[in-house]
């Protein structure tokens, strides 16, 4: 495993240092310091050959969609990013794929303030297993279970990008426009964590998530848990030019927009009294955000409308569902 450890090189150097780590990558493991008054959130995820992400696609945005989907998960809680552990597995070693990986997280380090702090490298199928750690102000974490009826739906940025994007290249879409394909395409391999938009929704929101698996399928994770059932408006969807430019029959973009995962866009409830300030808030960071529904007392039901009229998605498949 000697060649193996080599590997460790790169990841060791060139990322982003912070001062809370009093000992990093090189030792048997890392020692960190939580900042008075902070509390640690933690997640981890793995993404798979094959089944997260194309085979071929290119180390860049492996490693990019790895931290963003973790930062993610960290954003929908309200927490802003602190520190990462990798566990890499990989089928041989290709030096010029590890360079361009570990420059990609070292970029990403740099740009979110987060410091790798830890990995492990191992010979099999190509996998990335990562841990992220966080920090929110003490006991100010955004759960899926506080939604209240009556408190407004809204999203950030764009939905159903991703998923025609993918669509793209496995071929069961083309997009002709140069411009608009090369959009969507990035839109799915270049994920953008919500970092900023979770810590504006600190003591705002009610309740958020990410938006990784659907729109409809990641809103009833939330009504769920809050106890609370949800009209959704498909007629307010935020559908970007690009998708609504290419996807022309409008119930394929909403298929798109409502069940098609991998956006990792930030969907969350606000009461009445809070609503102009997040939309304001936002705003002043240049965060599209948009409200496509209310939440309601009728627990466990999603009422779709389009139009103001009743609709129903025909195909059966709401969201992405693993290993189905
Ligand atoms: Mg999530």
């Amino acid at each position: 495993m000697k060649e193996f450890d080599l590997i460790g090189n790169y990841f060791a150097k060139g990322g982003y240092v912070r001062k809370d780590v009093l000992l990093g990558i090189g030792d048997d493991a890392a020692v960190t310091k939580v900042p008075t008054g902070q509390c640690v959130v933690t997640t981890t995820d793995t993404l798979v050959e094959g089944v997260h992400f194309l085979a071929d696609t290119a180390p860049e945005a492996i490693a990019h969609k790895a931290i963003a989907v973790n930062l993610s998960d960290l954003a929908a809680m309200g927490a802003e990013p602190a520190w990462i552990s990798l566990s890499l597995s990989l089928p041989s070693i290709d030096e010029s794929w590890v360079k361009a990986f570990s420059e990609k997280i070292h970029s990403l380090s740099h740009y979110f303030s987060f410091q790798l702090i830890g990995g492990d490298t191992v010979q099999g199928p190509l996998s990335i297993t990562i841990t992220a750690q966080g920090f929110i102000p003490d006991d100010n974490q955004i759960t899926r279970s506080g939604a209240e009826p009556s408190d407004w739906l809204l999203v950030t940025g764009c939905l159903g990008d991703a998923g025609v994007g993918l669509d793209i290249l496995t071929d069961k879409v083309i997009v002709s426009n140069a411009e608009h394909a090369s959009y969507l395409k990035n839109r799915h391999w270049f994920p953008t964590p919500r970092v900023l938009a979770g810590t504006t929704l600190r003591r705002v929101a009610t309740s958020c998530i990410d938006v990784s698996d659907g729109l409809i399928q990641d809103l009833h994770q939330v009504i769920s848990r809050s106890e609370v059932g949800a009209i959704v408006h498909l007629d307010k969807l935020p559908i970007s030019e690009a998708l609504g430019k290419n996807i022309e029959n409008l119930t394929d973009a909403l298929t798109y927009a409502a069940t098609a995962g991998d956006d990792y866009e930030l969907l969350f409830t606000v009461p009445e009294e809070q609503r102009v300030y997040i939309e304001t808030a936002l705003a002043s960071y240049n965060i599209p955000v948009t409200c496509i529904g209310q939440i309601t007392g009728a627990a466990g039901k999603i009422d779709l409308r389009l139009d103001e009229q009743p609709f129903e998605f025909e195909s059966k498949k709401i969201g992405f569902e693993h290993f189905s």
